[in-house]
């Protein structure tokens, strides 16, 4: 499986205790359902309707789109 190299990746926690990933100036939350799997979907914070997103397989990323379709908060 292609690994995609993404610098400035940091895991933060919320004020309530969710784990995020920030990549860049944009965060990632983890997408309900699919705790128990090893591949998780990462969707961002900032915008619902936003089609970036993140795959992680074992804490690692494994893809990566990086299209925000909104502006940066
Ligand atoms: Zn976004």
């Amino acid at each position: 499986m292609l690994f995609i190299y993404v610098s400035a990746v940091s895991l933060i926690k919320t004020k309530k205790g969710i784990l995020n990933i920030k990549v860049g100036e944009y965060t990632f939350y983890q997408k309900a359902g699919n705790y128990k799997k090893s591949k998780k979907r990462w969707c961002c914070t900032q915008n619902k309707y936003c089609k970036a997103l993140l795959h992680t397989v074992d804490n690692k990323i494994v893809s990566f789109c990086n299209e925000h379709n909104h502006e940066r908060k």
